[in-house]
């Protein structure tokens, strides 16, 4: 029956669409049906009214399917019941059923035009009501023309009237209230979508940033090192290996704290992802220790290690992590401390089988962090003491990764300290001891490695990829003082040209190249 009506957008205007249809056509037939029995019933003036509101009801409809305008037709639809109501009145010698159909009308009006149009209907039908019961008075039946019925009728009209005015303005307004909060929380849901797309965009933007920096500063400092450590091992003047040892010094310095800057770029992203494997805790503490004993031993620092008998040898954790964490803690304690001594401890608090609750401790005799600054070291760029950085350097990023790390881990860090009498820092591990089978796994820590060590193998080819010419030299002249016999390619195309099954040893290829990459 809809037919294109049914594509129309909103849930409302089709059921208000339905209904028009139906009572439209319902209406159609029972006016005709009366009509016709209004001509056998010799009532002719009853079947000019029926006919005539049967035929505008019909333009009606015809003009709804044509203009598809849901407002104009109901505006006509009520205003031809309104005619048919007061024909009614008019011809019936407004019999008192009659009336009971006119309280019906405002109702219908308000609901279905809303107050202004319903009013617009209405103040017409009520003058027309009002004119045929005081103009047309001599006509009505004796029961109608009785003042009090009379009285009753317009007293209780008006009131009908007047409340279906009033309930319908009342809705309207509640309604547009509601609608127009609707949208306002539409339009912030939509700002807030929009604030987290910019967000999420700047994060990405930075991380991509992040990455190139790194790349860019570092593949140059890398060349600052590697060649000063190749000046390192030829022959200089005194002067000369201690300008040397300087740029040395503020290389890896500059190195450092790009790597941290980039490690706390990748905490805070989530982009660290731990990787638990079997691994012996103990020769871990003691490769970190032994990393930091050149520096102790030029302070005249005593460096212990004190490991808790029953700890078993080998733990399931990430080695890599709690490492960083470690040489953290002790390069920090040998940093703050001019005399007396650093000792590494690691104490088992609790067996909980099948995990280990540790606490691994770096206890110095240094100067210590004041009570109100034990907190604050925590925090990313803070340092307990303004001069510290011009004293003993650093960033202060070190504490604020490694709590980070920790937390990762499920653990917690945390300092004991006295200021000027040394400080304890801590961090609690939850391990579980490694299995028979994990055993087979654990991979030998890696010792701290000694300058170009020479190679003794059958094949000594190696085929070095790499775009930086400086890069190029560098590794070249390392890998040639280990006895390597080098090979070049500027890229990975030139790389996969010059490769031949079984005749390197090793490949070294860098990941970003041009043309193609390492990967
Ligand atoms: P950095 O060492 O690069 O400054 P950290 O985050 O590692 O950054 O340390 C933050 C600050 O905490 C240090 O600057 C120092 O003031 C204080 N601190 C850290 N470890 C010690 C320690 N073992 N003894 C005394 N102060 C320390």
């Amino acid at each position: 029956m809809l037919g294109e009506w049914s594509d129309l957008s909103s849930e409302r205007s089709r059921l208000k669409a339905v209904l028009l249809h139906f009572f439209s056509l319902a209406s159609l037939l029972v006016i005709l049906l009366f009509g016709v029995l209004s001509v056998y019933n010799d009532h002719l003036a009853f079947a000019y009214l029926d006919f005539s509101a049967a035929f505008f009801l019909l333009l009606n409809v015809a003009i709804l399917r044509a203009s598809r305008r849901l407002q104009l037709a109901t505006i006509m639809a009520v205003s031809i019941a309104a005619y048919l109501l007061l024909g009614l009145m008019a011809l019936a010698a407004a019999a008192d059923t009659t009336f009971l159909w006119v309280y019906l009308l405002p109702l219908v009006a308000f609901f279905l035009l809303g107050y202004r149009m319903g009013l617009v209907v209405i103040l017409p039908f009520t003058v027309g009501v009002l004119g045929i019961l005081f103009y047309l008075r001599n006509t009505l039946l004796a029961s109608v023309q009785d003042p009090v019925f009379l009285t009753r009728f317009v007293g209780s009209y008006a009131l009908v009237v007047v409340f279906a005015y009033l309930f319908e303005r009342f809705r309207y307004r509640a309604q547009n209230r509601l609608e127009q909060e609707i949208t306002t929380r539409k339009e912030a849901e939509v700002d807030l979508i929009r604030a987290k797309e910019a967000a999420e965009k700047a994060t990405r933007i930075k991380s991509e940033f992040l990455a190139n920096m790194s790349h860019e500063i570092r593949t140059p400092l890398h060349g600052i090192i590697g060649v000063t450590q190749l000046m390192q091992e030829g022959a200089l003047s005194d002067q000369g290996r201690e300008h040397t040892q300087i740029i040395q010094t503020s290389a890896s310095t500059l190195l450092d704290i790009i790597n941290q800057i980039l490690d706390l770029a990748r905490v805070e992203e989530g982009k660290i992802n731990i990787i638990t494997k079997p691994f012996d805790l103990q020769k871990l503490i003691h490769v970190v220790a032994d990393l930091q004993r050149p520096l102790a031993e030029k302070k005249k620092l005593e460096l212990a290690v004190d490991i808790a008998p029953d700890l078993p040898r080998l733990l399931v954790g990430d080695p890599l992590l709690i490492r960083q964490v470690l040489i953290n803690l002790v390069s920090n304690a040998v940093k703050f401390t001019e005399t007396g001594s650093v000792r590494i401890a690691v104490e088992l608090s609790q067996k909980s089988l099948p995990n280990l609750d540790l606490r691994l401790r770096v206890s110095d005799t240094g100067i210590g962090v004041p009570a109100d600054k034990q907190e604050l070291i925590f925090e990313k760029f803070t340092q307990a003491d303004g001069s510290s950085s011009r004293d003993y350097g650093g960033t202060g990023l070190g504490l604020a990764i490694s709590r980070q790390l920790v937390e990762l881990m499920g653990g917690q860090l945390g300092v004991d300290s006295q200021a000027g009498k040394g400080s304890s820092f801590w961090f609690s591990l939850r391990l579980a001891p490694a299995t028979e089978a994990d055993s087979k796994q654990v991979e030998p820590e890696a010792a701290p490695a000694t300058k170009f060590p020479r190679i003794e193998a059958e094949n000594k080819r190696v085929l070095l990829a790499e775009d930086n010419a400086v890069n190029m030299m560098i590794a070249e002249i390392m890998l040639s003082k280990m006895g390597f016999l080098v090979d070049k390619a500027k890229d990975g195309v030139e790389a996969s040209q010059k490769f031949r099954p079984g005749h390197y040893a090793l490949i070294f290829m860098d990941c970003q190249m041009p043309g193609m990459d390492g990967f």
